[in-house]
């Protein structure tokens, strides 16, 4: 029974990547998603029926267009085998409940944020904005296992129902993230002189934070940094190589580079999704 669920969604996850892959390539472009239908950036020519079917049609056509023969990009294959990826490991982790519900709801729009950010260094609000609504609502039938909320808001002798401590943490988790990072951002501009993360970075930490609640929401708040620095060490390091020159400084290197940091914050949060829970009980085994 379990097998079928994970083939079901499984497919589900390669429909939605699809869609996923015209809302990437349109929404920071301010296009419709809607008209008209899928057609290759190239030559325009409208994408046939049979030639839209997700993963199998790529490698069918070996990541070419049929009209003109120029290269479709990997992200539509990757973006497909991605999502679908997501949608299957939810249920694996959480089974039938709305855990995997929410789950596969806020996969997808990490995973398209993720793409957007990292293709135009945008982070639409059409994402976003609905995407910290759905997981307050969320919050209410499918909570993030939050203890330490549970046990501040017990210590203070609230008596709130499990929803609604679940809600409240889903709050905080969106409050802390975006204040953190703002206040982060802030202290970066008063010493760099430099506007280091936008409105689209505090929405996406936002969204995250109303998904996760706050225990998970610290983990991306530590790791996406972590992430976005050694990335950066690693581009460093290439660049030096490749131009012989060891005196780039990373200071340097972090000034002269734009940081899609929301690629970070979607990443750290995928991973929270389905290893924080883990990390949180390691964390705390050494007290
Ligand atoms: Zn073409």
């Amino acid at each position: 029974m379990d097998l079928i669920f994970e083939c079901a969604l499984f497919i589900l996850g390669l429909v939605f990547g699809s869609f996923l892959n015209v809302c990437i390539s349109r929404i920071p472009r301010d296009l419709s998603i809607i008209t008209p239908g899928s057609q290759c950036p190239t030559c325009g020519a409208s994408i046939r029926w049979h030639d839209n079917i997700p993963v199998l049609s790529w490698v069918l056509l070996r990541g070419r267009c049929r009209d003109c023969r120029d290269r479709v990009s990997l992200r539509y294959p990757a973006v497909e085998l991605l999502t679908a990826t997501l949608f299957t490991a939810c249920y694996v982790w959480f089974g039938p409940t709305w855990l995997t519900v929410k789950f596969c709801i806020f996969s997808f729009l990490l995973v398209g944020l993720l793409f957007m950010d990292a293709e135009t260094g945008l982070l639409p609000r059409e994402f976003t904005y609905p995407g910290i609504v759905l997981g307050l609502a969320f919050s209410l039938i499918a909570p993030a296992a939050s203890s330490g909320t549970q046990f501040f808001l017990h210590a203070y002798g609230a008596h709130l129902s499990t929803a609604q401590v679940s809600l409240v943490d889903s709050a905080i988790g969106a409050l802390a993230g975006a204040g953190f990072f703002f206040a982060a951002s802030g202290l970066y501009l008063l010493i760099r002189k430099r506007q280091g993360m936008g409105t689209g970075d505090f929405a996406l930490i936002a969204m995250s934070g109303a998904f996760l609640g706050l225990t998970l929401t610290l983990l991306v708040i530590f790791l996406a940094p972590v992430i976005a620095t050694v990335y950066a060490l690693i581009r460093m390091a290439r660049h030096g190589s490749h131009a012989g020159n060891a005196k780039t400084s990373l200071g340097e290197m972090l000034q002269s580079w734009e940081v899609p940091f929301g690629v970070f914050i979607s990443a750290s949060s995928l991973a929270a999704v389905f290893f924080g829970g883990a990390v949180w009980q390691w964390y705390l085994s050494f007290f």
